[in-house]
């Protein structure tokens, strides 16, 4: 006699994608963005932060098909930022670049060592030697990020740049730099 293996089971984790392929089943026979090109059709680019509080498109009034979004853990304008903002300035369309963080943000409330100490009691291995690039002033990483924008050669004389922040408990944009 052998024994059936039982099949392995990560604790915590979903078992599978099953419910999220069933939803799109929804989304696909309703889909009405066929034949769409992939230009930003407002002419915006959003550089925000991952955090599942934000709606990039809801808070600006913005739709489908409108914007270029970048997300990073701290919303900042890193090399591959610079990637996407680059090509959506020259060949996607956009002429104004909102750069935004948020408040109550992760990375910009912790050190380093703390989100390495938390992710290596969550990995129950050593995180030490991961950066996770936290923000030690919002205001100060913000006028940098839009500083690189502004004077960058391929970005800065096409698009307008702004900087603002997200107030996730109200859902207000305050611009900032
Ligand atoms: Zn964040």
């Amino acid at each position: 006699m052998t024994e059936t293996p039982s099949t392995p089971s990560t604790a915590g984790a979903p078992a599978d994608f099953d419910d999220l392929l069933a939803a799109n089943d929804e989304f696909a026979a309703s889909f009405d963005l066929a034949g769409f090109d992939g230009v930003a059709r407002a002419g915006v680019a959003i550089v925000t932060c991952m955090d599942s509080r934000i709606a990039p498109l809801a808070m600006l009034g913005l739709h489908p098909g409108d914007a270029k979004i970048f997300r990073n853990p701290g919303g900042r304008v890193t090399p591959q930022a610079l990637e996407a903002l680059v090509l959506a300035v020259h060949l996607l369309n956009v002429d104004r670049i909102l750069v935004i963080p948020h408040t109550r943000c992760a990375v910009a409330s912790s050190t380093e060592e703390e989100l390495q100490q938390r992710v290596g009691e969550s990995a129950g291995v050593d995180a030490s030697w991961h950066d996770f690039n936290v923000v030690a002033d919002q205001q100060a990483a913000l006028e940098h990020d839009v500083h690189v924008l502004r004077s960058h050669p391929l970005i800065g004389k096409r698009a307008l740049v702004g900087g603002f922040m997200y107030d996730v408990d109200s859902g207000r944009i305050n611009r900032l730099a």
